[in-house]
Formats: C-alpha cells, sequence, structure tokens
C-alpha cells in the first residue's frame, strides 16, 4: 500500500518534471539552469584557443596575480645570486626579444594584456611562464637560437601555455582529483603524462602563432631534429614532454597544417579570426544562454573535457609505461662484449643482443662520466641496420672533445636510447 502510493507520489513527479521541460520558460528551471550555469562558471573556465570547458579554480586577475608573484620572486632572486637581467645583460639580445614577443602577442589569444618579457643571465637552455604576464627566457636558449624564426617557436610554445590555461589547469585538475580520491592523478607517471599533453598542445597553437607572426612554421621541426641528434630521445624513462623526435615529426605535420598562413615577415592580415578557426582546431562556441539550458550544457562540457583530459593522459601514461618496460627489456637481453678507444676521438663499443625478436630503428647513447664535471657527457649514434636475435653489433660515437685513449672503461656507460620492435 505504502509502495504503491509512493510509486504514484513518483510517477506525478515525473510527469510535472516533464510538463515543466516542456514549458519554456519555465520560471524554476530557469533559475535552476542560471545556478548551475554560475556554479560551472567558478570551477571551470571557456578555454581562450578550443571554446571546450575545463575545470580551472581561479580567474584570470587571480591567475595573473599567483603567476606575477611566483615570476617576480624568481626573478628577484636572481638577481641577488648575482645574475645581469633584461638590458643590463644585453641591450641586443633584450631588444631582439621584445622584437619577436610583440609580433607573437600580436597574434595570440592574450593580444589584450600587456605582457613583460624578462631576460635573465643563465646558461641553460630554457624559458618559461608561471601563467601571469611574465616570460622568462635564459641567455643560454637566446645565445643558441641565433635565428628568428627559431627562437620565436620557443617564445611562441610558452604563450601558448598560458593561452590554453596549462598551468591552472593543471593545478585545479590534480587537486579536484586529488579530493575526489583518484588513484591516478596521484601517480607521478600519470601526472607526467598529462603534462606530456599540455606539451603537445602547446607545441601545435605555438607553431600557429607562428605561422601567423610570420615566422617560418617548419623551425620548430629543425630544434627537435637538433636536439634528437644531440641528446637522443631518452625513451626508458618517464618523459613530462613528447620525445625529442616524437616532437619533430608532430612539429612538421603541424608545420604543413598551418603553412598556408605564413608570409616571411608578415603578420597574416587575418590573423585575428584564423587564431580561432584554423585547419588545426575550431573555436567552439557558447551559443545557448544560462536560464536557457546554457548552465545544463556547460557543466557537461566541463565534466566531458575533464573525463577526456583524463582519458587522454591516463593513454599516455599507459604507452610511456610500455615503452619503459620495452627498453629495460632490451637493456636485459643484450650484452657488452667489448668496449674501447679507436681513435682519438672514437669510442666503439661490441654488443650481441639475445633478444627473442628483431628490433629497428635503434639508437644508442654513450655517457662518459669526466672527472671535472658533475654531468656526463652525451654522444648520441644511430645503428642503420635491423637487429636479430643473436647478432653482434658495434656502435662508434664521437666523444666531441673528449680524447678517447684518455678514458677507463669505468668512465664510459653504455644504454639504449630509443628503439622499436619489428
Ligand atoms: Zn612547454
Amino acid at each position: 500500500m505504502i509502495k504503491h502510493s509512493h510509486c504514484k507520489h513518483l510517477a506525478i513527479k515525473a510527469g510535472c518534471l516533464l510538463a515543466l521541460i516542456l514549458l519554456q520558460g519555465c520560471q524554476t528551471l530557469q533559475s535552476v539552469d542560471r545556478s548551475i550555469y554560475k556554479a560551472t562558471e567558478v570551477i571551470s573556465e571557456r578555454d581562450r584557443v578550443t571554446g571546450a570547458r575545463s575545470i580551472s579554480i581561479a580567474d584570470r586577475n587571480k591567475q595573473i596575480a599567483q603567476g606575477n608573484a611566483l615570476a617576480e620572486r624568481y626573478i628577484a632572486e636572481a638577481k641577488k645570486a648575482g645574475k645581469r637581467v633584461n638590458s643590463d645583460y644585453s641591450a641586443s639580445a633584450y631588444q631582439r626579444i621584445l622584437r619577436i614577443f610583440d609580433r607573437l602577442q600580436q597574434v595570440s589569444h592574450l593580444s589584450e594584456e600587456r605582457w613583460t618579457p624578462v631576460l635573465i643571465e643563465d646558461n641553460s637552455w630554457n624559458a618559461f611562464t608561471t601563467g601571469g604576464t611574465y616570460f622568462v627566457i635564459f641567455s643560454g636558449l637566446e645565445r643558441e637560437l641565433r635565428d628568428d624564426n627559431e627562437l620565436a617557436q620557443v617564445i611562441a610554445h610558452e604563450m601558448a601555455h598560458t593561452a590554453a590555461n596549462h598551468p591552472f589547469e593543471m593545478n585545479s585538475f590534480l587537486q579536484l582529483n586529488a579530493l575526489a580520491g583518484s588513484k591516478s592523478a596521484s601517480r607521478q607517471s600519470f601526472q607526467a603524462a598529462f603534462t606530456h599533453e599540455n606539451e603537445r598542445e602547446a607545441d601545435r597553437l605555438g607553431i600557429l602563432y607562428c605561422a601567423l607572426a610570420g615566422f617560418d612554421p617548419f623551425a620548430a621541426s629543425r630544434i627537435w631534429q637538433r636536439m634528437a641528434q644531440q641528446s637522443g630521445n631518452d625513451a626508458a624513462f618517464i618523459h613530462t614532454h613528447p620525445m625529442n623526435s616524437q616532437r619533430q615529426q608532430e612539429a612538421q605535420q603541424t608545420a604543413g597544417k598551418v603553412v598556408a598562413y605564413y608570409s616571411p615577415g608578415r603578420i597574416n592580415p587575418n590573423a585575428d579570426s584564423l587564431k580561432n578557426n584554423n585547419s588545426l582546431f575550431n573555436q567552439r562556441q557558447e551559443n545557448v544562454k544560462a536560464g536557457e539550458g546554457g548552465g545544463v550544457l556547460s557543466l557537461l562540457d566541463t565534466v566531458l573535457t575533464t573525463y577526456e583530459q583524463k582519458e587522454q593522459a591516463k593513454a599516455e601514461e599507459a604507452r610511456q609505461l610500455q615503452r619503459i618496460q620495452y627498453m629495460h627489456y632490451l637493456h636485459d637481453s643484450t650484452s657488452l662484449l667489448d668496449s674501447r678507444a679507436i681513435a682519438r676521438h672514437q669510442w666503439q663499443i661490441t654488443l650481441v643482443y639475445n633478444g627473442n625478436h628483431n628490433i629497428d630503428k635503434v639508437v644508442m647513447k654513450l655517457l662518459i662520466q669526466q672527472k671535472n664535471s658533475q654531468a656526463p657527457f652525451v654522444a648520441i649514434s644511430p645503428v642503420n641496420a635491423i637487429i636479430y636475435p643473436g647478432r653482434r653489433f658495434r656502435v662508434i660515437f664521437d666523444t666531441g672533445n673528449i680524447n678517447a685513449y684518455g678514458l677507463s672503461k669505468e668512465q664510459v656507460n653504455v644504454q639504449y636510447d630509443s628503439a622499436q620492435a619489428l
């Protein structure tokens, strides 16, 4: 009896709800939808780039305040450590950065903001943003990239991180997932994979900005090609960035898609519309208003984007763990037969592979530990042959300025840098 009346009650309720949905302009639903929209606004942000809603707790003004406080602290520390900044370090280098930065910012999703590029005396190959309006670049990187087209790629990549809200998306995503007790979110490999996917997005968007601003979009792939030749791929490790050779391939593909927007040295006159609708992505519009279903849609969008981001990161994490396991397998299936200097600047190793399948695209890495320096010297050498089980193979490395005859076997370490199962 009780059951029956309860059912009836439910049926009446459902009927009412249906009627409410059918009755457009119903006050209650409108206000519910508006509340959902407001709540979603607090926890999410429309991606400036794709238009999708993703989880982000801080609004832009708070982001700038937080990001800039971090950057200012960093700059102050650098000055205190005696490092020269901006024109004090080099007026011409700083002018060059300002010039490239200005052109890129005009075509970016941040063209309304006032940004401050900062050049810091530091030999490392690095540049970063903290999500505010500072862009920090080290003199080592500026010096290395003598070609403006290449320097533009690095600047555009950093700009893209902030435009796509990566610094804050990452924090908010991890915080909320931790609150929800997500096991995957707390794994270091998952966090690395999440960052990895952001890096790929920043690469794509950065190359688009370059093309729109009149910088050669193929310059990025040239940088990564050089990096792959100089320092390899380190396939046996967790990566927060795509591996150099993957980056090179993807950068080349992206450049091919946006090269039509590029004319050397000139800002594309249609940059304003092209930055939102182009051959890489079309920005989604939120054309349903709050109170008319826009609230529900924005909530759904946030949930779906978050789910998608998590699934992408999980897939990338699985790819990386599988690759690392494979590299360990190769290491364990290979024995070193001989290792010695064969010329003043050449070191040769002889190996035998005893695994159970053929391998291809093998790249070997030699690490030389020098007595007077912390970081080892790295030499990369590709093996241009298929390696089958039982095969012996030799690899010769260029030791740069190091006299190979002066090295002992203990100073030299050889690893697989990358390889593919055939
Ligand atoms: Zn990056």
